[in-house]
């Protein structure tokens, strides 16, 4: 037993231990929550802020847990990804997201062509039978792949560059889209990123968070933004949360924007309330 706690070793010792049993506690959790389908999808919206217009949804995971109730992707998905199970989470994603997207579409015609974009892991590229599931998801959807933008973390994109290059000219045969998330916060981007066959490129919100108060960030947006324009990407801004941002933005020609100010992301039945019913073109 520790003496009132002046043994901080041992105090140490029974934090570590709480850590673990806590983590332990939630991967195992983690592996039943899919076939008590505890997760659901949460939409942020996406905005053509050169227009104003809403340009489609990116989609996230929720973890609705039994006991302990939502808890956040940023606690579960470094889990997920470290156990593998990130792998039958995206799938479950994909599939999910698909499906409402494809009764968006019949509810909602007027609203279309809007885009959803899912976050894909390293894991899933390496999945063997990601396309095989991809394609099957889009048929019996009827989607077709144009409606799909696919979002991969910078960083991932570079453990195995000829996998991926494949993986991704496979995904523009189908018209699926790719967009490069996070970008800025990895490392020699450069070198790559004129190899990679993507879409989009997502401007870190670090960058977009500190845009006023540093303007070496200021400077480093316009950078990616010219250097995008010239590799032929659309630049998505994430993490705007203020009218100053978005103009800020708007002015270095950013095409799309994504953030607090417009909408934090919601579950399908606010989506449908605040953007997608009753709306015009
Ligand atoms: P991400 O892909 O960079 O997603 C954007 C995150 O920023 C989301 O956090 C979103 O809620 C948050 N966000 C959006 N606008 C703002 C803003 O204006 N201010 C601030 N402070 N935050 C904003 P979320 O949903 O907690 O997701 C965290 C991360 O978890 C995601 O970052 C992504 O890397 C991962 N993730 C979420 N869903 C999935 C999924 O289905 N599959 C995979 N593989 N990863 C996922
Ligand atoms: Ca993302
Ligand atoms: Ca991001
Ligand atoms: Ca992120």
């Amino acid at each position: 037993a520790k003496s009132q706690g002046r043994n901080s070793y041992y105090i140490f010792d029974a934090e570590m231990h709480t850590q673990a049993v806590n983590r332990l506690t939630l991967e195992n959790d983690l592996r039943k929550a899919l076939e008590r389908e505890e997760f659901i999808v949460y939409y942020q919206p996406i905005m053509d802020i050169q227009n104003n217009i809403l340009m489609g949804f990116e989609a996230l995971v929720r973890w609705q847990h039994p006991t302990r109730g939502f808890i956040s992707p940023i606690e579960f998905i470094s889990i997920s990804e470290d156990t593998g199970l990130i792998v039958s989470i995206d799938t479950w994603m994909f599939k999910a997201v698909c499906q409402q997207l494809a009764i968006w579409k019949n509810k909602f015609p007027h609203r279309f062509p809007l885009k959803m974009t899912i976050n894909l892991s390293a894991q899933d590229i390496r999945k063997a039978s990601l396309m095989e599931d991809i394609d099957h998801t889009l048929a019996e959807t009827g989607l077709d792949g144009n409606s799909i933008t696919l979002e991969i973390t910078e960083s991932r994109l570079i453990e195995d560059l000829p996998q991926t290059i494949d993986l991704l000219t496979k995904l523009k045969e189908r018209n699926i889209q790719i967009s490069i998330d996070d970008f800025g916060t990895g490392y020699s981007s450069l070198n790559y990123l004129h190899r990679l066959p993507a879409n989009y490129l997502k401007i870190d919100r670090s960058f977009v968070k500190e845009m006023q108060e540093e303007n070496r960030n200021y400077q480093m947006i316009s950078t990616i933004i010219n250097l995008s324009n010239q590799l032929g990407l659309k630049v998505v801004a994430e993490g705007i949360e203020t009218i100053e941002q978005l103009q800020w933005l708007q002015q270095l020609k950013c095409e799309f924007g994504q953030g607090y100010l417009f909408s934090k992301p919601l579950p399908v039945q606010e989506i449908e309330e605040k953007f997608l019913i009753g709306k015009k073109e």
